[in-house]
């Protein structure tokens, strides 16, 4: 039988919010905030992205995003010209004229995003005065905002945190007496979001709210009254646009694995005055189908050596669920940016002794991976396939952002992602009988 995930954590840890980190600055190996449309355009059912880019900016979300022949897709990208690039056309005007004909022929959208690329940047082409004008023109019936995607100095999550703290400024108010609210801010599978939604009614919170909604018209009210708590650890500028509203923010780990939803769900109890022994009764039947999934995975990753290269900002929250809760030993934790505040939560929960790295010198870290021989190498797809050639065992990071990992009934399919690749290379690496 497996023991039911307990709610709280040891009291007294201090992991390791006080030691040191290894901060390097250097070329860097990740994907533009583009990559984010590939989630945020399955989220928010009635939104487009525009990217105003070039043909390369194609190429990646198109790939990325998968061919969608048979379906309209929301996404597309304005391609940046010689003319433009030479200042020969007003690439405003041009601008307007693809927007008029695409809110034209697609009259399902109701939230244009344009997104601006590199190449945007470099011609400084001004998208916030272009929403501005093309709101002006286009409301009631669509409302235009503009966020960077540009690979210029970010990591690929921070596209959807762009998008968000973009959207924090349309949101509506809530009315003055309206009770307080809760608002769970970073986008989350459907399927996840309805098992979270069914664990607040039970807990007596039926009116939560999702940032972002998944229709533009369902968006949250926020104001001083809202409290909100972030699902992603990579939400900075968003959490910030929510606070100069003057929301909350309910400090809490992040909801995956058994252990760091259980505690995110406390978290949200106790802010809203609900008991701890109403959140044990109410998570105890999906902590136990936790404990259950991850006992049956826990073999083929306890003892495992793993190496985060920085990459998606989920590092820290998820070397805090495979150290803890399926005893992989931590060799390098590497995170693009180290959010003390939204992190201090999870970084309690680390051993003392992490090797915590912020930001990038690839070819130094690379250097201290090959010298260490993790049994596996969480990276970027840049450096996995040179690392699988080197006879390391590597999991993608993008996969996952791409998979829905959050919550209870997830856990056990999260740490699968983890065993898989080791599996595999067992296969691989175990001579076949004669
Ligand atoms: S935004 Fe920049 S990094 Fe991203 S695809 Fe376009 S050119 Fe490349």
């Amino acid at each position: 039988m497996n023991a039911v995930i307990p709610l709280r954590v040891e009291a007294g840890a201090t992991g390791c919010g006080q030691a040191p980190v290894l901060k390097e600055r250097g070329q860097r190996e990740v994907f533009c905030g583009l990559t984010g449309i590939v989630w945020l355009h399955r989220k928010i059912q009635d939104a487009f992205f525009l990217v105003v880019g070039s043909r390369t900016c194609a190429h990646l979300i198109q790939s990325a995003a998968g061919v969608m022949i048979f379906a309209e897709p929301r996404f597309a990208t304005a391609i940046i010209d010689e003319r433009d690039l030479a200042g020969l056309a007003d690439a405003q005007d041009e601008l307007d004229r693809v927007v008029a004909r695409l809110l034209e022929r697609r009259k399902d959208i109701r939230t244009l995003f344009l997104v601006g690329s590199c190449p945007s940047e470099v011609i400084k082409l001004d998208l916030s005065r272009a929403a501005q004008r093309l709101s002006g023109r286009h409301l009631p019936q669509v409302r235009v905002l503009n966020y960077s995607g540009s690979g210029i100095e970010t990591t690929f999550t921070q596209g959807e945190d762009a998008c968000l703290a973009s959207l924090v400024p349309t949101l509506p108010l809530p009315a003055a007496a309206a009770p307080a609210s809760l608002v769970v801010v970073g986008a989350l599978a459907d399927v996840i979001e309805d098992q979270f939604m069914r664990l607040f009614v039970e807990l007596g919170l039926p009116g939560v709210q999702f940032l972002p909604a998944r229709r533009s018209d369902a968006m949250p009210a926020v104001g001083a009254n809202t409290r909100y708590i972030l699902a992603q650890p990579f939400l900075a500028d968003t959490a910030r646009a929510l606070e100069s509203r003057g929301a909350r923010r309910i400090a809490a780990p992040f909801p995956l694995g058994a252990e760091g939803t259980a505690a995110w769900f406390a978290a949200v109890a106790a802010a809203f005055g609900i008991a701890a022994s109403t959140v044990e009764q109410v998570t105890a039947a999906p902590r136990a189908r936790a404990a259950a999934a991850l006992a049956r995975v826990r073999p083929a990753l306890a003892g495992k050596r793993i190496f985060f290269f920085p990459d998606s900002q989920l590092e820290v929250p998820l070397a805090r669920f495979l150290q803890r809760e399926l005893g992989m030993q931590l060799v390098e934790v590497g995170t693009p940016y180290l959010h003390r505040e939204h992190l201090a939560e999870e970084l309690a929960l680390l051993p003392a002794d992490t090797m915590l790295s912020e930001g990038q010198h690839v070819e130094k870290q690379l250097d201290r991976c090959r010298a260490q021989q993790p049994d596996i190498v969480v990276c970027g797809l840049g450096l996995a396939n040179p690392l699988e050639a080197e006879g390391m065992t590597t999991k993608w990071a993008i996969e996952l952002v791409f998979s829905p990992i959050h919550g209870f009934e997830q856990a056990g399919d999260l740490a699968e992602l983890f065993a898989r690749p080791l599996r595999r290379r067992a296969l691989l690496t175990t001579p076949m009988a004669a």
